[in-house]
Parts: structure tokens; sequence; C-alpha cells
């Protein structure tokens, strides 16, 4: 019972990018970054186990952007041609690339990556993808006209990918779909059909992260204009609760979500956010345990597996590790009390 794992990616070391940043260039090239990016997966490896991380990932050391990684290498996306765009209804204004053909696989995206975490971890491992409506609001269209249209495209390359990895020995495969408390009504109207989509034919165990976003000053601010109460999940998690995807994972530490909400996804195992990423300060055990004994009210203890709340990519390396272990050692204290 409580069986811990983390969101998704976890900080780059000084010698492969810049730290405390996102999109950090990397500092070497060829088979130096390849050498490089190994052996960063290995570290966070070893931090995992030894924090008591059950379920683990290789913290997407392998790639500089969780988007982008993925579509490096998809065929029919123009990179020299930028369109500026608001993504996340305006939140940040960049220059993206744009879709100018069918979108499609050129080969695999991650495999060899996840084959080469797989080989050295008996644990439980995630892979984390980019989900077909972040995508979506991540890249601009001048292909398919319909942002459904290029979602379902893009769904149906993930998928390719998906299975790719569930061969390589993934136990669970996440979808990243921070865009969803934004779009309400295209998550009900095509963003989960889009996913159902995107995991056809897996038998492994599949998980969507739903979240307000890493812990960077934009995000920040946006946070603040949404009030005392964060009620978005209200209205997506019905249809989540009744989709086929296995768990979702959501930020709860520090979080204005109301903890009460977690009782509508009665059929799905929650990955309880229980450590914040936008804050340096490292939780006590207690405060992880504190944040999950408040979620047993509402979750089935069964069905609660303790996560970070979003990504540490952001956050210095000892911080990192240090919630990691706050992590671990808070889901034991109420796994020794209740289990
Ligand atoms: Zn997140």
């Amino acid at each position: 019972m409580f069986e811990t794992t983390i969101a998704g990616s976890l900080p780059k070391p000084a010698w492969l990018a810049e730290p405390e940043k996102l999109w950090a260039a990397w500092r070497h090239e060829g088979a130096e970054l390849d050498r490089a990016k190994k052996d960063a997966a290995l570290v966070w490896l070893k931090e995992q186990e030894k924090a008591g991380i059950d379920i683990v990932s290789d913290g997407e050391q392998f790639r500089i952007h969780f988007v982008h990684g993925f579509l490096e290498k998809i065929e029919g996306i123009d990179w020299a041609r930028k369109t500026k765009m608001g993504i996340r209804d305006n939140r940040y204004v960049v220059d993206v690339p744009t879709v100018t053909a069918p979108v499609r696989r050129r080969g695999s995206v991650h495999r060899d990556e996840a084959a080469f975490t797989r080989a050295y971890t008996d644990r439980r491992l995630k892979f984390t993808l980019p989900g077909p409506m972040t995508i979506c609001d991540t890249i601009a269209d001048a292909h398919y006209g319909r942002r459904a249209d290029m979602a379902m495209a893009f769904a149906g390359v993930l998928n390719e990918e998906a299975r790719e990895l569930e061969a390589a020995g993934i136990d669970v495969i996440q979808f990243d779909e921070p865009a969803f408390n934004v779009f309400m009504n295209d998550v009900k109207e095509w963003g989960i059909a889009a996913l159902h989509r995107a995991i056809e034919g897996l038998r492994c165990t599949t998980a969507v992260h739903i979240c307000y976003g890493y812990g960077i000053e934009a995000n920040i601010r946006w946070k603040e204009a949404l009030g005392a109460e964060w009620r978005q999940y209200e209205e997506i998690f019905p249809a989540l609760n009744a989709s086929r995807i296995g768990q979702v994972s959501l930020e709860c530490a520090n979080s204005h979500v109301p903890m009460a909400l977690l009782g509508l996804l009665k059929d799905k195992d929650v990955l309880l956010g229980a450590i914040d990423v936008a804050s340096l300060a490292i939780e006590t055990p207690e405060q992880v345990a504190d944040v999950i004994r408040q979620a047993t009210a509402y979750v089935d203890p069964g069905r609660i597996l303790p996560c970070t709340n979003c990504g540490l990519a952001p956050l210095p390396r000892d911080v990192a590790i240090g919630k990691l272990q706050a992590l671990g050692a808070g889901a034991a204290l109420v796994r020794k009390a209740i289990g």
C-alpha cells in the first residue's frame, strides 16, 4: 500500500546541462552527450531507489523538454517556420514550430532510452510522454485545420511509440496533460478520446498527469489569479473517472485544489502529489504523511500512490534529492500506521 512514484522530470546534473533552468542547453555533443545523459539517468535511478521510490523513472534526463523532446523526431513539423502562439490560454507567448504535413514517426523516439533504463533497475519503471492536447497547445497548425483532428493524428503517433515502450519493458506509461485544466470543454469533447487513441492496445498501466505547472514565474502568477479554491478539476474529473486511463496524477501539496474533489476519481488510482515543486523547502516526512492521511478521507487507501506534485526539473539537485527522500519516508510512515 502507498507505493511511491514521481510525476516525471528530475534536475539535470551540472555536467549535463545548466542547472535550475527549464530548456537548458546540453553541455556536450554527439557520443559524449549520449554518455552524459545515460550517466545522469543512472544517478537518478540510484537516488530514487535509495529514497524508497517504488515506481521509478529516467527523470527525463534524455530530453531538454518533455514536449519538444518527442516532437524533434516526428515528421510533418517545420521547425524553421515559427509561429507566435499564446500557449496554455495565453499564459505565455512563445515562438513554436508549425505542423505543415501529416505527422508521422520517423522511427522510435525513446525506445533506446527506455531499454537502457530498464537494464539498470529491477523496480517498476515509468515513462512519460506528452499528451495529445498538450502537444497541440505547444505547436502551431497549418495542416489539419481543427485542433481535435491534429490531436487525434498525434495520438496515433503516440500510440505507436507507447507500444514500443511497453515492449521495451516499461510498466507505466504516463501522458502529461497540463493543458487539461485550461481547456476543460475540449477535454470532454476530444481530449479524453485522444488519450484513448494513444493507449489503444496497451496492456501496461496507463496514467495521465494533469497539473498547474512547474513552479516558474508565469505559472505562479497564473495560480495567484485562480482564486482561493481551484475547482477546474471538478469539471473534468467525472469524465476522467469514466475513462479507460488507469491512474490520474495531480498536485495536492500546498495546493488550492479542494481535497474533496478526489472523491470524483473513485475508480482510478490517484498519484497523489505530496511534494511541492514550487518551493525550495524540503518537506518533512510528517508533512508528506499528513497530505496522504487527508487524502484517505476521499480515496480508498489502496488506490493512493504518493507522488510529487509535478516534475522536479527546475530545482537544485540537492533539494530534489531531499524531496525524494521525504516522499519515501512520508509514505513509509503512513504505511506503518495504516498498512
Ligand atoms: Zn506537472
